[in-house]
Protein backbone atom coordinates (compact mmCIF):
# COMPACT_ATOMS: atom_id res chain seq x y z
CA UNK A 1 0.00 0.00 0.00
CA UNK A 2 1.58 3.29 -0.66
CA UNK A 3 1.37 5.99 1.48
CA UNK A 4 1.68 9.96 1.13
CA UNK A 5 4.81 10.87 3.21
CA UNK A 6 4.15 13.59 5.32
CA UNK A 7 6.26 15.19 7.41
CA UNK A 8 7.15 13.54 10.64
CA UNK A 9 6.30 14.87 14.56
CA UNK A 10 7.01 13.12 17.60
CA UNK A 11 4.18 12.58 20.26
CA UNK A 12 6.11 11.20 23.51
CA UNK A 13 8.27 9.01 21.31
CA UNK A 14 5.47 7.62 19.06
CA UNK A 15 6.53 8.87 15.71
CA UNK A 16 3.05 10.37 13.67
CA UNK A 17 3.62 10.54 9.63
CA UNK A 18 6.83 10.10 7.60
CA UNK A 19 5.40 6.76 6.62
CA UNK A 20 5.24 5.56 9.79
CA UNK A 21 3.24 2.69 11.68
CA UNK A 22 -0.54 4.30 12.50
CA UNK A 23 -0.38 4.77 15.88
CA UNK A 24 -4.13 4.35 17.57
CA UNK A 25 -5.47 7.00 19.82
CA UNK A 26 -8.57 7.17 22.10
CA UNK A 27 -10.20 9.93 24.38
CA UNK A 28 -10.67 9.41 28.28
CA UNK A 29 -13.92 9.98 29.32
CA UNK A 30 -13.44 9.92 33.05
CA UNK A 31 -13.41 13.81 34.65
CA UNK A 32 -9.79 15.11 34.43
CA UNK A 33 -9.88 16.50 37.94
CA UNK A 34 -10.00 12.82 39.19
CA UNK A 35 -6.38 11.88 38.74
CA UNK A 36 -6.62 8.26 40.13
CA UNK A 37 -9.47 7.42 38.17
CA UNK A 38 -8.31 9.13 34.66
CA UNK A 39 -4.75 7.46 35.15
CA UNK A 40 -6.79 3.95 35.54
CA UNK A 41 -8.53 4.80 32.31
CA UNK A 42 -5.08 5.86 30.67
CA UNK A 43 -3.42 2.60 31.91
CA UNK A 44 -6.90 0.25 30.71
CA UNK A 45 -6.10 2.45 27.48
CA UNK A 46 -2.68 1.33 27.01
CA UNK A 47 -3.36 -2.06 27.70
CA UNK A 48 -5.79 -2.32 24.94
CA UNK A 49 -3.34 -1.51 22.79
CA UNK A 50 -3.78 2.51 22.49
CA UNK A 51 -0.85 4.64 21.57
CA UNK A 52 -1.46 7.67 22.42
CA UNK A 53 -4.13 8.79 24.29
CA UNK A 54 -5.90 12.29 24.65
CA UNK A 55 -7.35 13.55 27.63
CA UNK A 56 -10.25 17.33 28.01
CA UNK A 57 -8.14 19.97 30.14
CA UNK A 58 -10.72 22.60 30.61
CA UNK A 59 -9.97 24.98 33.43
CA UNK A 60 -7.31 25.07 36.02
CA UNK A 61 -8.09 22.52 38.13
CA UNK A 62 -8.36 19.87 35.46
CA UNK A 63 -4.70 20.93 34.60
CA UNK A 64 -2.77 20.59 37.83
CA UNK A 65 -4.68 17.12 38.13
CA UNK A 66 -2.92 16.82 34.56
CA UNK A 67 0.84 17.58 36.35
CA UNK A 68 -0.61 14.87 38.75
CA UNK A 69 -1.56 12.35 36.40
CA UNK A 70 1.77 12.60 34.18
CA UNK A 71 3.35 11.48 37.15
CA UNK A 72 1.19 8.54 37.83
CA UNK A 73 1.35 7.74 33.63
CA UNK A 74 4.90 8.90 32.94
CA UNK A 75 5.37 6.06 29.81
CA UNK A 76 2.04 6.85 28.08
CA UNK A 77 1.98 9.40 25.38
CA UNK A 78 -0.13 12.09 26.43
CA UNK A 79 -2.78 14.62 24.24
CA UNK A 80 -4.66 17.61 26.04
CA UNK A 81 -7.55 19.04 24.20
CA UNK A 82 -7.65 22.44 24.95
CA UNK A 83 -10.62 24.97 23.88
CA UNK A 84 -10.57 28.70 24.08
CA UNK A 85 -7.97 29.66 26.75
CA UNK A 86 -4.39 29.54 25.72
CA UNK A 87 -3.32 29.23 29.38
CA UNK A 88 -4.19 25.70 29.94
CA UNK A 89 -2.28 24.93 26.95
CA UNK A 90 1.30 26.86 28.45
CA UNK A 91 0.09 25.15 31.63
CA UNK A 92 -0.10 21.46 30.24
CA UNK A 93 3.48 22.22 28.37
CA UNK A 94 5.14 22.94 31.50
CA UNK A 95 3.57 19.58 33.47
CA UNK A 96 5.53 17.40 30.77
CA UNK A 97 2.00 17.39 27.73
CA UNK A 98 3.40 15.23 24.88
CA UNK A 99 0.91 17.10 22.46
CA UNK A 100 -1.45 19.65 22.60
CA UNK A 101 -4.79 19.65 20.39
CA UNK A 102 -6.48 23.15 20.19
CA UNK A 103 -7.76 25.10 17.55
CA UNK A 104 -5.19 28.57 17.16
CA UNK A 105 -8.59 30.58 15.82
CA UNK A 106 -10.21 29.65 19.14
CA UNK A 107 -8.01 30.14 21.74
CA UNK A 108 -8.30 34.20 22.05
CA UNK A 109 -5.51 36.69 21.24
CA UNK A 110 -2.76 36.52 18.79
CA UNK A 111 -0.62 36.88 21.88
CA UNK A 112 -2.12 33.76 23.22
CA UNK A 113 -1.03 32.00 20.02
CA UNK A 114 2.44 33.36 19.99
CA UNK A 115 2.63 32.13 23.73
CA UNK A 116 1.73 28.45 22.99
CA UNK A 117 3.57 28.36 19.92
CA UNK A 118 6.82 29.42 22.28
CA UNK A 119 6.07 27.05 24.65
CA UNK A 120 5.67 24.09 22.53
CA UNK A 121 8.48 24.96 20.23
CA UNK A 122 10.57 25.06 23.58
CA UNK A 123 9.68 21.54 24.56
CA UNK A 124 9.11 20.19 20.92
CA UNK A 125 5.57 19.58 21.81
CA UNK A 126 3.59 19.06 18.41
CA UNK A 127 -0.02 20.31 18.22
CA UNK A 128 -2.82 19.10 16.28
CA UNK A 129 -5.07 21.34 15.11
CA UNK A 130 -9.12 19.10 15.30
CA UNK A 131 -11.59 21.01 13.10
CA UNK A 132 -15.11 19.45 13.93
CA UNK A 133 -18.08 20.35 11.73
CA UNK A 134 -20.03 20.18 15.18
CA UNK A 135 -17.56 23.95 16.46
CA UNK A 136 -16.87 25.20 13.09
CA UNK A 137 -16.33 29.21 13.22
CA UNK A 138 -19.61 31.05 12.26
CA UNK A 139 -17.96 33.33 9.54
CA UNK A 140 -17.00 30.08 7.59
CA UNK A 141 -20.75 28.74 8.57
CA UNK A 142 -22.16 31.62 7.18
CA UNK A 143 -20.12 31.52 3.94
CA UNK A 144 -20.53 27.41 3.14
CA UNK A 145 -24.15 27.34 4.65
CA UNK A 146 -22.98 24.04 6.48
CA UNK A 147 -19.96 22.37 7.34
CA UNK A 148 -18.72 21.28 3.76
CA UNK A 149 -15.58 19.48 3.11
CA UNK A 150 -14.38 22.94 1.98
CA UNK A 151 -15.42 24.88 5.07
CA UNK A 152 -13.27 21.80 7.12
CA UNK A 153 -10.08 22.23 4.93
CA UNK A 154 -9.92 26.40 5.00
CA UNK A 155 -10.66 26.54 8.70
CA UNK A 156 -7.85 23.87 9.17
CA UNK A 157 -5.76 26.06 6.99
CA UNK A 158 -6.67 29.35 8.91
CA UNK A 159 -5.45 27.83 12.44
CA UNK A 160 -2.11 26.43 10.56
CA UNK A 161 -1.68 30.04 9.02
CA UNK A 162 -1.79 31.35 12.72
CA UNK A 163 0.40 28.91 14.03
CA UNK A 164 2.68 29.51 11.09
CA UNK A 165 3.03 32.94 11.63
CA UNK A 166 5.21 31.97 14.94
CA UNK A 167 7.44 29.95 13.28
CA UNK A 168 5.50 27.12 14.61
CA UNK A 169 5.66 23.94 11.95
CA UNK A 170 5.36 20.39 14.15
CA UNK A 171 1.61 20.48 13.14
CA UNK A 172 -1.15 17.53 12.77
CA UNK A 173 -4.15 18.15 11.32
CA UNK A 174 -7.59 16.52 11.69
CA UNK A 175 -10.96 17.25 9.76
CA UNK A 176 -13.67 15.68 10.82
CA UNK A 177 -17.51 15.04 10.61
CA UNK A 178 -20.01 12.91 11.60
CA UNK A 179 -20.25 11.88 7.80
CA UNK A 180 -18.20 9.44 6.38
CA UNK A 181 -18.29 11.08 2.70
CA UNK A 182 -17.10 14.70 4.08
CA UNK A 183 -14.56 13.54 6.59
CA UNK A 184 -13.30 11.85 3.85
CA UNK A 185 -13.22 14.56 1.49
CA UNK A 186 -11.80 17.23 3.83
CA UNK A 187 -9.04 14.87 4.62
CA UNK A 188 -8.16 14.25 0.66
CA UNK A 189 -8.55 17.77 0.33
CA UNK A 190 -6.14 18.46 3.52
CA UNK A 191 -3.79 16.03 2.27
CA UNK A 192 -3.82 17.36 -1.59
CA UNK A 193 -2.41 20.87 -0.48
CA UNK A 194 -0.51 20.35 2.90
CA UNK A 195 2.72 18.16 4.08
CA UNK A 196 1.67 17.97 7.86
CA UNK A 197 0.10 14.26 8.84
CA UNK A 198 -3.52 13.58 9.27
CA UNK A 199 -4.87 11.92 12.05
CA UNK A 200 -8.12 10.51 10.70
CA UNK A 201 -12.06 9.15 11.92
CA UNK A 202 -15.28 9.89 11.64
CA UNK A 203 -16.16 11.90 15.10
CA UNK A 204 -19.59 11.58 16.96
CA UNK A 205 -20.08 8.39 14.68
CA UNK A 206 -22.44 6.78 17.00
CA UNK A 207 -22.97 3.57 19.17
CA UNK A 208 -20.58 0.93 18.57
CA UNK A 209 -22.13 -1.19 15.50
CA UNK A 210 -22.83 1.98 13.21
CA UNK A 211 -19.61 4.04 14.38
CA UNK A 212 -17.31 1.02 13.70
CA UNK A 213 -19.41 0.70 10.55
CA UNK A 214 -18.73 4.37 9.64
CA UNK A 215 -14.92 4.73 10.99
CA UNK A 216 -14.31 1.80 8.58
CA UNK A 217 -15.77 3.11 5.62
CA UNK A 218 -14.15 6.53 6.14
CA UNK A 219 -10.67 4.82 7.44
CA UNK A 220 -10.62 2.03 4.72
CA UNK A 221 -11.06 4.96 1.49
CA UNK A 222 -8.25 7.17 3.20
CA UNK A 223 -5.74 4.45 4.12
CA UNK A 224 -6.31 2.80 1.04
CA UNK A 225 -5.59 5.87 -1.35
CA UNK A 226 -2.83 6.10 1.18
CA UNK A 227 -3.92 9.14 3.54
CA UNK A 228 -3.77 9.19 7.21
CA UNK A 229 -0.96 9.01 9.57
CA UNK A 230 -2.82 8.35 12.77
CA UNK A 231 -6.50 7.17 13.72
CA UNK A 232 -9.11 7.75 16.60
CA UNK A 233 -12.76 5.48 16.06
CA UNK A 234 -15.15 7.67 17.99
CA UNK A 235 -17.79 6.02 19.46
CA UNK A 236 -20.31 6.41 22.10
CA UNK A 237 -19.48 3.64 24.59
CA UNK A 238 -16.06 2.30 26.42
CA UNK A 239 -13.12 3.61 25.02
CA UNK A 240 -11.01 0.55 25.24
CA UNK A 241 -13.71 -0.42 22.53
CA UNK A 242 -12.43 2.16 20.25
CA UNK A 243 -8.92 0.89 20.46
CA UNK A 244 -9.98 -2.27 19.46
CA UNK A 245 -12.06 -1.45 16.93
CA UNK A 246 -9.30 0.82 15.46
CA UNK A 247 -6.75 -1.94 15.89
CA UNK A 248 -9.55 -4.15 13.99
CA UNK A 249 -9.57 -2.08 11.07
CA UNK A 250 -6.13 -1.56 10.52
CA UNK A 251 -5.27 -5.09 10.96
CA UNK A 252 -8.15 -5.77 8.49
CA UNK A 253 -6.60 -3.15 6.32
CA UNK A 254 -3.44 -4.63 5.94
CA UNK A 255 -1.22 -1.77 7.76
CA UNK A 256 1.93 -2.72 8.54
CA UNK A 257 2.80 -2.65 12.40
CA UNK A 258 -1.21 -3.83 12.86
CA UNK A 259 -0.67 -8.10 12.79
CA UNK A 260 -3.21 -10.06 14.40
CA UNK A 261 -5.33 -13.34 14.52
CA UNK A 262 -7.75 -13.31 11.37
CA UNK A 263 -10.35 -15.60 11.87
CA UNK A 264 -11.91 -16.19 8.95
CA UNK A 265 -15.32 -18.07 9.47
CA UNK A 266 -18.36 -18.95 7.39
CA UNK A 267 -21.89 -17.22 7.01
CA UNK A 268 -23.46 -20.53 8.15
CA UNK A 269 -25.98 -21.95 6.00
CA UNK A 270 -28.32 -24.91 6.17
CA UNK A 271 -25.70 -27.10 6.19
CA UNK A 272 -24.29 -26.34 8.92
CA UNK A 273 -23.98 -28.90 11.81
CA UNK A 274 -22.48 -27.31 14.69
CA UNK A 275 -23.96 -23.76 16.90
CA UNK A 276 -21.09 -21.93 14.82
CA UNK A 277 -22.27 -18.73 15.83
CA UNK A 278 -21.59 -19.83 19.37
CA UNK A 279 -18.68 -21.46 18.66
CA UNK A 280 -16.72 -18.32 16.76
CA UNK A 281 -18.02 -15.53 19.84
CA UNK A 282 -16.88 -18.14 22.16
CA UNK A 283 -13.54 -18.84 20.69
CA UNK A 284 -13.01 -14.68 19.82
CA UNK A 285 -13.73 -13.88 23.28
CA UNK A 286 -11.44 -17.14 24.64
CA UNK A 287 -8.61 -15.90 22.52
CA UNK A 288 -8.76 -12.11 23.95
CA UNK A 289 -8.88 -13.69 27.61
CA UNK A 290 -5.99 -15.74 26.90
CA UNK A 291 -4.03 -12.97 25.85
CA UNK A 292 -3.39 -14.89 21.69
CA UNK A 293 -5.42 -11.78 19.93
CA UNK A 294 -1.99 -10.22 18.70
CA UNK A 295 -0.32 -13.72 17.30
CA UNK A 296 -0.09 -13.37 13.52
CA UNK A 297 -1.67 -16.35 12.76
CA UNK A 298 -5.22 -17.12 10.89
CA UNK A 299 -7.68 -19.60 12.27
CA UNK A 300 -10.45 -20.60 9.82
CA UNK A 301 -13.95 -21.80 11.76
CA UNK A 302 -16.31 -23.48 9.23
CA UNK A 303 -19.22 -24.91 9.32
CA UNK A 304 -19.28 -27.45 7.09
CA UNK A 305 -16.60 -30.38 5.15
CA UNK A 306 -17.83 -27.94 1.71
CA UNK A 307 -15.84 -25.42 2.21
CA UNK A 308 -14.71 -25.54 5.07
CA UNK A 309 -11.99 -27.98 4.57
CA UNK A 310 -10.58 -25.52 1.84
CA UNK A 311 -10.60 -22.81 3.86
CA UNK A 312 -9.13 -24.28 7.33
CA UNK A 313 -6.23 -25.49 5.06
CA UNK A 314 -5.30 -22.36 4.09
CA UNK A 315 -4.99 -21.44 7.63
CA UNK A 316 -2.76 -21.92 9.76
CA UNK A 317 -5.05 -23.89 12.47
CA UNK A 318 -8.66 -24.49 11.36
CA UNK A 319 -12.03 -26.88 12.06
CA UNK A 320 -14.36 -28.00 9.26
CA UNK A 321 -17.75 -28.58 11.35
CA UNK A 322 -19.39 -32.04 10.62
CA UNK A 323 -22.65 -32.77 13.01
CA UNK A 324 -21.81 -32.49 16.15
CA UNK A 325 -17.75 -32.73 15.57
CA UNK A 326 -15.25 -30.81 13.47
CA UNK A 327 -12.17 -32.20 11.68
CA UNK A 328 -9.01 -30.00 13.34
CA UNK A 329 -6.85 -29.22 10.34
CA UNK A 330 -3.29 -27.39 11.23
CA UNK A 331 -0.81 -26.29 8.05
CA UNK A 332 -3.20 -28.41 5.27
CA UNK A 333 -3.38 -31.08 7.53
CA UNK A 334 -6.26 -33.03 9.15
CA UNK A 335 -4.87 -33.56 13.00
CA UNK A 336 -8.00 -35.53 14.39
CA UNK A 337 -11.68 -35.63 15.24
CA UNK A 338 -12.69 -32.91 17.81
CA UNK A 339 -16.42 -33.30 19.53
CA UNK A 340 -18.31 -29.91 19.09
CA UNK A 341 -18.11 -29.35 23.07
CA UNK A 342 -14.11 -29.35 22.79
CA UNK A 343 -13.49 -27.48 19.22
CA UNK A 344 -12.56 -24.00 21.16
CA UNK A 345 -9.97 -26.11 23.39
CA UNK A 346 -8.85 -27.57 21.45
CA UNK A 347 -8.08 -24.37 18.67
CA UNK A 348 -6.83 -22.64 22.12
CA UNK A 349 -4.11 -25.24 22.87
CA UNK A 350 -2.80 -25.98 19.32
CA UNK A 351 -2.28 -22.53 18.97
CA UNK A 352 -0.55 -22.36 22.63
CA UNK A 353 1.48 -24.84 22.19
CA UNK A 354 2.62 -23.86 18.46
CA UNK A 355 2.55 -20.71 18.15
CA UNK A 356 3.21 -18.80 21.78
CA UNK A 357 6.78 -18.20 22.42
S1 LIG B 1 -18.74 -23.46 4.83
FE1 LIG B 1 -20.41 -24.97 4.67
S2 LIG B 1 -21.76 -24.45 6.40
FE2 LIG B 1 -20.47 -22.68 6.05
S3 LIG B 1 -21.68 -21.39 4.69
FE3 LIG B 1 -20.30 -22.59 3.41
S4 LIG B 1 -21.51 -24.37 2.81
FE4 LIG B 1 -22.57 -23.43 4.56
Amino acid sequence: MERKITKQVCVGGVPVGGGARIPVQSMTNTDTRDAAATAAQIRRLAEAGCDIVRLTVPDAEAAESFREIRRLVPDVPLVADIHFDYRLAVMCADYGVDKIRINPGNIGSEDGVRQVAEACLARHIPVRIGVNGGSLGKPLLAKYGSPTPQALYESAMGHIALLNRFGFDDIVISVKSSSVTATAEACRFVSENCEYPLHIGVTEAGTRRMGIIKNAAALGALITSGIGDTVRVSLTDDPVEEVYAARDILMALGCPGHTGMDIVSCPTCGRTGIDLCSLVAGFEKAVRDEGLASLDIKVAIMGCVVNGPGEAREADVGIAGGRGEALLFAKGEIIRKVPEDGITAALIDYIKDNFVK
